[in-house]
């Protein structure tokens, strides 16, 4: 495979950027080898400056669910170009938006659209802070919420593959206030909320994590989450970025049957285009400027062209409701082709998955929590994951993530995924 343009590319990038890269996990740091510059994706194959063909499993990390460059969405964004790019005045697809979240996500009654995910997620902590009047929340090791400070404690994602979970910079009064249990132990969760009675806004967590590589919850892990959180008037927050849109229409609190306070959205939300948002409760939501004292803005929120892409996403799912029943069968046909080859090969690994995200982790341990994930030997991850690319599949370049399908898989692409995996498993 060549890739010369790529890596030429990629020592000019390094001059001029941090690391290359526009965001670090993108950098192949965990997996060895140069990243690959892309010129351009459509439907189920992403392809690089060199000309090489990939099939896709990330999916720009979540949001392409209909797969690359869907002529609905893309139609949508021409359209919405031509009346201009940006007012920094409300429009009515914003209402439209604001309305059809609502209905799909009904724990929503009123939602804020933002510029990214991690906008979202401060912000939601920042109203359960002003709504209770308290200071410290709670998270989960290994979830990651977005780069704001109190969140890069014990962080996910590619906190975890640049070896920072915990990010110089930040203060530790900032991280005072962050506390943390590990993920799926809801007895330790009561000893935290028990040593900080009273003092204790929010619990925030990714309902199915996905940045430690997917990690289901345990039963009765979320609904005991809720419980304490109404017992102890602590705000439940559900971040959503990757679930939601995905595992459902109404995201993971409609899979699993547990209803936060708050939720926090993005990727799938914005068709492709920078966009986050958080909603919940009418009456924690009217806590929000220009409604309530709590503050936050932005000149490019509610974009017209975001919007655009964001609202003909939305509406496809909302009216195709056998795009989650394509996701779950492309999701459980690999997941169960993935399992077979490694019987074949004789390899004892684990598989964590859930509707159209998966990982497959390189220990033989279950994998509940950030300690379990961390179990794995990222050696062969990186063995794992450049075989792939060699044979033109485009998986997630960190054993620390999830993969996200999308409908513009068929048949012929899972099977040459498959094939792809039981070869280079064999060579491992
Ligand atoms: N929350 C979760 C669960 C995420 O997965 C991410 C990003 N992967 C974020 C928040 C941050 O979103 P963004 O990168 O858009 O800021």
């Amino acid at each position: 495979m060549n890739t010369s343009k790529s890596k030429q590319l990629f020592e000019k990038a390094k001059e001029f950027i941090p690391g290359g890269v526009n965001s670090p996990v993108r950098a192949f740091k965990a997996v060895g080898g140069d990243p690959l510059f892309i010129s351009h994706a459509e439907g189920a194959y992403i392809y690089d400056v060199d000309g090489n063909e990939y099939i896709e499993a990330i999916n720009s990390w979540g949001p392409m669910v209909l797969g690359h460059n869907h002529p609905l969405v893309r139609e949508a964004v021409i359209k919405a170009m031509e009346k201009g790019t940006s007012f920094g005045a409300p429009t009515g697809m914003e209402v439209e938006i604001a309305e059809l979240i609502t209905k799909m996500v009904p724990s929503v009654e009123k939602v804020r659209m933002v510029n990214s995910g991690t906008e979202a997620t401060m912000s939601a902590v920042r109203l359960a802070r002003g709504f209770t009047g308290k200071d410290k929340f709670l998270k989960f090791e290994g979830n990651y919420h977005g780069h704001g400070d109190s969140f890069l404690i014990s962080a996910g994602s590619g906190a975890i593959t640049m070896g920072n979970p915990d990010s110089p910079g930040v203060t530790s009064g900032t991280a005072k206030d962050t506390l943390l249990a590990p993920f799926n132990d809801l007895e330790k969760v009561k000893e935290v909320v028990e040593a900080n009675k009273g003092e204790i806004a929010a619990i925030i967590l990714e309902p199915v994590a996905g940045n430690m590589g997917c990690v289901l919850p345990e039963p009765g892990f979320l609904e005991g989450l809720r419980e304490i959180c109404d017992v102890e008037e602590i705000v439940l927050i559900f971040d959503e970025v990757m679930t939601g849109f995905r595992l459902s229409p109404g995201g993971a609190q409609q899979y699993l049957g547990v209803t936060p306070d708050l939720t926090t959205m993005g990727k799938i939300i914005g068709g492709g285009m920078p966009v986050g948002a958080y909603g919940g409760k009418a009456e924690i939501m009217d806590f929000v400027s220009p409604s309530g004292p709590v503050y936050q803005a932005g000149t490019l929120s509610g974009n017209p062209i975001a919007m655009s892409a964001g609202l003909t996403m939305l509406k496809y799912l909302d009216e195709n409701p056998n795009v989650y029943t394509q996701l779950e069968k492309t999701g459980e046909t690999l997941v169960t082709g993935l399992k077979d080859s490694l019987k074949r090969v004789g390899l004892p690994y684990t598989i964590n998955n859930l509707g159209s995200m998966y990982t497959l982790f390189f220990t033989d341990q279950k994998v509940k929590n950030f300690a379990d994930a961390q179990t794995c030997d990222t050696g062969i991850f990186g063995k794992y994951f450049r075989g792939m690319l060699e044979k033109g599949i485009y998986l997630a370049p960190s054993q620390f993530e999830s993969l996200f399908l999308s409908t513009a898989l068929e048949d012929t692409h899972l099977n040459k995924i498959l094939e792809a995996n039981e070869k280079t498993l064999k060579s491992l």
